[in-house]
């Protein structure tokens, strides 16, 4: 067993002790037999929240109206959810109340797709009811039961399905897939943050490009935010390599895509998924320089300070993709630039306000931010010197105090 399940093997130990059942569930057993990175361990029990609670002496309640209890054990926290089952569903989306069971199959049934229900008990045996281990090697995503069903009780199962190929690079099996046809519409009830949370890790994953291509073949991105009707759009982001942009780049690019450039249209475009509005202004300042890139032959002194090193590396990478359908000149070459930048922000301008006030008889006013950011530019530029004195009789010479 590797590691990070070892490491938690004594809190199935202790509840084993305590009497009840306990077995690593969902990713972390799929992610184990596939021989890939393993994000969280997730313990499911036959023990309810309270019982669970009763065992350990240092808990947290996370979700405890849905089962889930956190264990805290040598520092590291493990969440725990007790067998249950999700009965009655409201409205297409989660259920409201769920119904703690006793038996694992139970709760492995209700679990969304085969590779997610499996479960590994203490001695890495693999527990499979519904053929995950088979569905891993055919490289498959499907169902636990009746695709139409499975999807009318939580729609959001659709947009999982379709994440699951960015980031395994598996197919939609045949039923699962007409299933998303079938019930597409569906999506329109779940909670935006849902949705944004699962096209995130869709953007992120290897086979992004394979995804984007079933969102369109199922037609399921018309019932995503502002994209009812972006086919065009997403089928030219799919023909990107898009792997080696982060998150916020493949936003930006995503827009670009969409033809949306202007800073107002780029925020309520983003907002409508529900981006914080430190991810949107990240994303706004991206384009912006991506456009003014376009303007220029190469990155001049006064564009990389303004940019700020992150943005112009962003910028830039997207503008060679867009240009030569690949990220192929050196970044670094910006970076080394930036670094010989004279000064990278106005708190390093060998100057201030308060000095200009000093060598003036002149009142405080708007005059002094004007003054500052013209020596500011003159100082970027390398056109004068970061020194203060130096930079009092430029001033002079141009009577500009
Ligand atoms: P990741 O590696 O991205 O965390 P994951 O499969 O662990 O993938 P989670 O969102 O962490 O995904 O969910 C943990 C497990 O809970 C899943 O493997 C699956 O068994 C179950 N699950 C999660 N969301 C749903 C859902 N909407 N319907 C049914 N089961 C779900
Ligand atoms: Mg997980």
């Amino acid at each position: 067993m590797i590691n990070p399940f070892k490491e938690a093997l004594p809190i199935l130990k202790k509840i084993e002790e305590a009497g009840y059942e306990a077995y690593f569930v969902g990713g972390a057993v799929r992610d184990h037999l596939l021989n890939i990175q393993i994000n969280d361990i997730d313990i499911a029990s036959s023990a309810t929240p309270e019982e669970i609670k009763a065992i350990f002496p240092h808990t947290i309640d996370v979700g405890i109206a849905h089962g889930t209890v956190m264990v805290i054990w040598n520092q590291d926290t493990y969440e725990i959810t007790s067998f249950r089952t999700e009965s009655t569903y409201l409205d297409y989306r989660r259920p409201e109340q769920v119904f703690f069971v006793r038996e694992l199959k139970e709760d492995l049934k209700r679990r969304d797709f085969t590779i997610n229900a499996m479960a590994m008990d203490k001695n890495g045996q693999i527990i499979d009811y519904f053929n995950g281990e088979d569905a891993l090697k055919k490289k498959e995503i499907k169902t636990v039961g009746n695709p139409n069903e499975r999807f009318q009780e939580d729609a959001l199962r659709m947009m999982r399905g379709i994440r699951f190929v960015s980031t395994l690079g598996f197919q939609v099996e045949k039923e699962t897939l007409k299933g998303i046809v079938d019930n597409q519409q569906l999506l329109s009830k779940i909670a935006v943050e849902r949705i944004t949370a699962e096209f995130e890790k869709l953007l992120q994953g290897r086979w992004c490009s394979d995804a984007l291509e079933i969102m369109i073949e199922t037609k399921l991105y018309r019932f995503l935010p502002m994209l009812e009707s972006a086919e065009k759009a997403i089928s030219q982001l799919a023909k990107l390599h898009l792997t080696k942009l982060e998150l916020p780049e493949k936003w930006a690019v995503l827009l670009l895509c969409m033809g949306v450039k202007d800073k107002q249209q780029i925020e309520m475009f983003l907002r409508a998924w529900k981006l914080s509005v430190k991810q949107i202004k990240t994303v706004q300042k991206i384009i912006y320089w991506i456009l003014q890139r376009e303007q220029m032959p190469t990155w001049s002194r006064q564009a990389l300070y303004f940019a700020t090193l992150s943005i112009a590396v962003s910028a830039e990478k997207i503008y060679q993709l867009l240009w030569n359908q690949e990220i192929c000149s050196d970044i670094s070459s910006i970076e080394e630039q930036y670094r010989k930048l004279p000064i990278k922000s106005k708190e390093e301008l060998a100057i201030s306000g308060n000095d200009l006030l000093r060598w003036t008889e002149k009142r405080p006013g708007p005059w002094i931010k004007d003054v500052l950011s013209l020596v500011e530019s003159k100082v970027v530029e390398q056109k004068l010197p970061n020194d203060k004195q130096l930079i009092k009789e430029w001033l002079q010479r141009c009577h500009q105090i």
